[in-house]
C-alpha cells in the first residue's frame, strides 16, 4: 500500500467496518451522504445536506438522511454540535486536531476559534484509560452584535421605566 489513501477512500472505509460491524446494510445512500458530508468545509444542518442533495440530484428522503446521519455521528465520522438552536449542528472530522469554538448565548452563531494555546493545552491530554475520538472545546458568552442589541434594548427599557 504505497499510495496515500485520499479522504473520501478513508472515511469510507470507515464507515465499511462500522456497518459490517453492527450488522447493518451498505446502502447506496448512506456512502452518498457520506461524501457529500465530506465534501462540505464547516457546521452545517440537516437541511444545508438536503439541498445539497437536491443539487446532486441525488433523490433521498428526510428519514434516510436523519437516520444515516445519526449512523455517521455513532461511528465517529461527524460531530454533533451540542448547541441549544433549534436545528442541531454537525461537521465532520477530517483529523485529529483539536477545534475549538465560540457560541453566542443569544443567537446560537457558532465561530471557530484559531487559539494555538487553546490547540496546544487541548493536544497534550493524553488519558491512558480513554480512547479519544475528537477534542472539541466550546466556549459561551455573548456575540458582539447581540451585546449591542441588549444594550440598546436596556437603555430603551432604562428610558421607558423613567417616563412612568
Ligand atoms: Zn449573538
Amino acid at each position: 500500500m504505497g499510495e496515500k489513501m485520499t479522504i473520501h477512500e478513508v472515511v469510507e472505509q470507515r464507515l465499511r467496518q462500522y456497518l459490517i460491524a453492527n450488522g447493518m446494510r451498505q446502502t447506496k445512500e448512506r456512502f452518498a451522504i457520506l461524501r457529500a458530508v465530506y465534501d462540505l468545509e464547516g457546521t452545517f444542518r440537516i437541511e444545508d445536506m438536503e439541498q445539497t442533495m437536491q443539487n446532486r440530484r441525488f433523490r433521498v428522503s428526510r428519514a434516510t438522511l436523519y437516520s444515516t446521519i445519526q449512523v455517521l455521528v455513532q461511528a465517529n465520522l461527524l460531530i454533533r454540535h451540542p448547541f441549544s438552536s433549534a436545528s442541531a449542528m454537525y461537521e465532520r472530522i477530517v483529523d485529529d486536531r483539536p477545534r475549538s469554538y465560540q457560541i453566542c448565548n443569544n443567537c446560537h452563531h457558532i465561530t471557530r476559534i484559531k487559539s494555538k494555546d487553546l490547540a496546544v493545552g487541548l493536544d497534550s491530554y493524553r488519558p491512558r484509560s480513554f480512547t479519544i475520538s475528537h477534542r472539541v472545546v466550546y466556549v459561551y458568552g455573548i456575540c458582539a452584535k447581540c451585546n449591542r442589541a441588549l444594550r440598546k434594548q436596556y437603555k430603551h427599557a432604562l428610558a421607558t421605566k423613567k417616563d412612568t
